[in-house]
């Protein structure tokens, strides 16, 4: 095979704050299922929290759900955040992936008005540092979709 810049999933390629919360092809959050009482994590874990049972196998969580609650992160969190200096404030929400669980997660919208429960959301890789070459690092947000 040979890497053909321009076309074809991309997403392979970026670089992630710890690549074992996605799938491989970085197209979904990566979460853990518990064989023997169907309970899901994430991010995975080695033992099930609610029966302690330790039977899991990955599971690749839906991409998209809906807003659970939400508010406004105002300010740069203190160590050991490691995003960039110049601080934007950004939402924080829970997301309920249906049939999974309910992640807590970065939102992309920045405005609370805009904001509302139960409305689709969908899961976006989004810049969250530079590595020491400058390359951007991601970490995933939900983004609100309009189509579902
Ligand atoms: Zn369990």
């Amino acid at each position: 095979m040979t890497a053909d810049a321009g076309s074809g999933p991309v997403a392979a390629a970026v670089r992630t704050v710890d690549d074992s919360l996605f799938t491989e092809d970085r197209t979904a959050l990566l979460g853990s299922r518990y064989t023997t009482c169907g309970a899901c994590t994430f991010p995975r874990q080695d033992g099930c929290p609610r029966c302690t049972g330790d039977a899991m196998e990955d599971v690749a969580l839906p991409r998209r759900g809906r807003l659970w609650s939400w508010t406004s992160q105002g300010f740069r969190p203190k160590t050991p955040y490691t995003g960039t200096e110049s601080y934007e404030p950004f939402g924080v929400g829970y997301v309920e992936l249906p049939g999974h669980l309910i992640v807590e997660t970065r939102l992309v919208e920045t405005t609370p008005s805009n904001l509302e429960i139960g409305m689709p959301m969908e899961l976006v890789l989004v810049p969250f540092r530079d590595d020491d070459y400058g390359w951007p690092v991601h970490t995933f947000a939900f983004v609100a979709v309009r189509d579902v």
